[in-house]
């Protein structure tokens, strides 16, 4: 402890004065890894960066253009705490789509669904509180939960998802040793990492147990609308109007935008403004103006289906070389959104494999980084969104003579 206390001092006179929450805002165990990772040579299967180079450059100038020529001052100028209005009723329509009705009061515009993820825990979770979250579950929402002090719960999943079983027993459990389980954390659709969608039926066991159990979820769905073949099953906020609801224009528009949304209850949703206010006072009113302006102007539809495409390309392209070079191991085939997960044979360890892969000019994600307590040292997660379909069948092929080099050693 107090080597510990000496060597902190020693990097950082402030070392004794952070507050206890700070201890959760660690750096990503394979951060110096990927800055590697991205020198060109290397094919990284590791970031989740979207293909914006697959958006048409001209509509989005055009917007700017028009932005600036019509309500120029206004884009410059702080906004409401809520996000303006033009741009909550177009949410509305997004949000038909994936079978939810809801109305522009309902929704609150954030910084990025990850700025929604900080502030409804901030107004959720005290220390200790247990959230629940699928195992595996996004890292960045496991790095939130963590800045709070909260205790995270991982519940098996399957290829149909999160298994409500398995959730009833460990609300039960958890509060039978006196814990205060007070959130669910999930992503219905093409999770992120484990690139599996929640069954129609276990999404109305799930709402029904939490109900009972007075649990509230919260629903993060970026990958929802970018479907391979069958649109996935409707959210559950479209079967429980409780439920907190994430969105977010990064994956079907672009991330830079940084615009993202909450639909909440009436009385949580007065909170969030609050929070949102407190936080950044308002979300950017340019980038709101220029994402209403595009949503106006643009057969966004035809757009995110032309993602789908690029898409549903590059995730054949990555499943066609595993089953050319690494057939004996098993992995998930997604329906949409942007990532695999692989298993590894029992006598591999993805994080300590990695160094290896990136020698071998590849980079993934070790699925050590979606676990809070240590789990997913025989997972990696595979991206499929950025690079092209050559590369990804070139990485493949390089981290199969990774893994079957380990395996001959
Ligand atoms: N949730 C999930 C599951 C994600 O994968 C991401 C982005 N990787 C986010 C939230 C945050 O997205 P953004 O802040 O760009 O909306």
């Amino acid at each position: 402890m107090k080597t510990e206390t000496n060597l902190g001092t020693s990097l950082d006179p402030w070392y004794d004065h952070y507050a206890a929450r700070a201890a959760g805002l660690s750096a990503s165990e394979v951060r110096a890894l990927f800055a590697v990772a991205s020198r060109p040579e290397v094919v990284s299967l590791a970031g989740g960066m979207p293909f914006v180079a697959g958006l048409p450059n001209d509509r989005i100038t055009g917007s700017i253009e028009r932005v600036m020529a019509t309500v120029g001052p206004q884009a410059l100028q702080y906004g409401s705490g809520q996000g303006i209005p033009s741009l909550r009723e177009h949410i509305t329509q997004v949000m038909a789509a994936e079978g939810i009705q809801a109305s522009p009061e309902d929704v609150v515009v954030t910084t990025g669904s990850q700025q929604a993820l900080d502030l409804v825990t901030k107004i959720f979770i005290d220390p200790g509180d247990v959230i629940l979250a699928e195992a595996p579950s996004y890292v960045g929402a496991i790095g939130v939960f963590r800045s709070y002090q909260a205790e995270i719960s991982h519940v098996a999943m399957d290829d149909n998802g999160l298994i409500p079983e398995a959730l009833e027993e460990r609300i039960i459990t958890l509060r039978a040793e006196g814990k205060t389980v007070k959130m669910l954390y999930t992503i219905p659709n093409f999770h992120n990492p484990a690139g599996v969608t929640l069954s129609s039926d276990r999404r109305a066991s799930i709402a029904e147990i939490c109900r009972r159990h007075h649990v509230l979820i919260m629903e993060d769905n970026p990958y929802g609308m970018l479907s391979f073949d069958e649109p996935a099953p409707d959210a559950i906020r479209a079967i429980d109007d409780g439920v907190v609801y994430l969105g977010s224009f990064s994956k079907t528009l672009a991330p830079g935008f940084r615009i993202g949304w909450v639909l909440a209850p009436h009385a949580i949703r007065e909170k969030l403004i609050l929070a949102v206010e407190s936080a950044i006072l308002c979300p950017s009113s340019f980038s709101q103006f220029v994402i209403n302006d595009y949503l106006d102007t643009t057969d966004w539809l035809a757009q995110i289906n032309t993602f789908k495409g690029i898409y549903r390309g590059r995730k054949n392209a990555m499943l066609t070389a595993l089953d050319d070079h690494l057939p004996e191991l098993s992995w998930t085939n997604p329906n949409g959104g942007f990532f695999v997960w692989l298993t590894l044979p029992d006598e591999l360890h993805s994080k300590a494999m990695l160094p290896r892969a990136v020698k071998e000019l590849v980079a993934y994600t070790p699925g050590t980084a979606f676990f809070a307590d240590g789990g997913g040292g025989q997972n990696i997660r595979l991206s499929f969104c950025y690079p092209n379909e050559t590369d990804i069948a070139t990485g493949i092929r390089r981290l199969s003579t990774v893994i079957n080099g380990e395996l001959d050693l």
